[in-house]
């Protein structure tokens, strides 16, 4: 089987050739436990998402992979080491993508790529690296100045720079603007085709569903779901289907809810409207029917299938918002 069919079957990887291999770990601040009991396995060359609300346990887990957390039990092996007791040897060998801003702040965008550069033995070529993460003009710029979207562009590329096996980020496109997350995702799926394997927290659907060759839904520190973002939303799919529509006038949400082929009604912002499903031929003409009498104009209307965000509603009970 090669990588690609491995990625998309959403199995788990074989464990003596994975990249990553958590098993059971736990984590516990006083008798709060920020991850429990949580098992999963990044197979070489994919990039693996994990998907969390605020608190769900992603940046602890993260950081017991990279050897900054020790777990309380349970196991992490990465690149085949332990992250705590291997740490001289795995360093060289992974990027971190960090949230926080660097301490140099006085340092140009250059400088401290070069200063990076410096601890690998064999490092990208600085210039090279700006021009990659779209930061050629700010090369003459103080950290301190850059705005969010090119800070986290260059917590990118100081975690590119030691060319790493294995990248880990942590919400790699929290703060930039739609251009600058495209460019990034085109990155990050290139790195991928170079054979690097990544990790990465997002509190985004569409990160995770674009970019991601498998999503852990977690929550609470505990694993919800664990697959390809096709297989997270087939299930679902399978058996219901969703017509959404927006609409001018006053909509009676338990009046649609009563129609004979909706399962489930619910209004996600104003003037928008979600009905569940599972035959949409015979509820597109009793709802059409519906508005119609009601004098209500329809200006939009779609059928489509199960979103992942509707998977992650269902199994958290939480909208994903920042
Ligand atoms: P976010 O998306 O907000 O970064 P996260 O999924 O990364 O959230 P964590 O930062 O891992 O979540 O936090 C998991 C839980 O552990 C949270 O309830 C958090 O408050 C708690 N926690 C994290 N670090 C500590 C710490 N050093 N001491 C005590 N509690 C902590």
């Amino acid at each position: 089987m090669n990588t690609a069919q491995a990625r998309a079957q959403g199995t788990s990887a074989n464990a003596g050739d994975a990249a990553i291999v958590v098993e059971r770990l736990v984590k516990l601040y006083g008798d709060k436990a920020a991850v429990r009991d949580l098992s999963f396995t990044v197979a070489r060359g994919e990039i693996f998402a994990l998907l969390g609300p605020n608190g769900a346990g992603k940046t602890t887990t993260v950081e017991i992979l990279e050897g900054y957390r020790t777990a309380d039990s349970g196991s992490a092996r990465v690149l085949g080491l332990d992250p705590r007791r291997d740490g001289a040897r795995l360093k060289p060998r992974i990027g971190v993508m960090l949230q926080q801003d660097g301490i140099y702040n006085y340092l140009t965008t250059r400088e401290l790529l070069e200063l990076f550069a410096r601890f690998y033995r064999e490092p990208e070529d600085p210039t090279r690296l700006l021009q990659v993460v779209g930061l050629s003009d700010a090369a003459a710029t103080r950290c301190r100045q850059l705005s969010g979207g090119q800070k986290r562009r260059l917590s990118l590329a100081l975690a590119l720079v030691g060319r790493p096996e294995l990248i880990f980020l942590d919400e790699p496109t929290t703060g930039m603007d739609p251009q600058a997350r495209r460019a990034t995702w085109e990155m990050l799926r290139e790195l991928r085709e170079r054979g690097s394997t990544l990790l990465l927290t997002t509190h985004f659907m569409d990160e995770a569903e674009r970019l991601a060759d498998r999503i852990a839904i977690i929550d609470h520190g505990e694993l919800l779901a664990l697959d390809t973002p096709a297989g997270l939303t087939r299930e679902q799919s399978t058996t219901t289907t969703e017509v959404r529509f927006t609409a001018h006038g006053a909509v009676d949400v338990a009046a649609l809810g009563s129609l004979p082929g909706a399962r489930m009604v619910r209004s996600d912002a104003p003037g928008s409207y979600v009905v569940e499903t599972g035959d949409a031929a015979a509820l597109l003409v009793e709802l059409t029917t519906a508005l119609h009498a009601a004098g209500i104009t329809l200006s939009e209307l779609r059928v489509g299938r199960t979103s992942l965000e509707d998977v992650f509603l269902q199994l958290t009970g939480k909208e994903m918002r920042e």
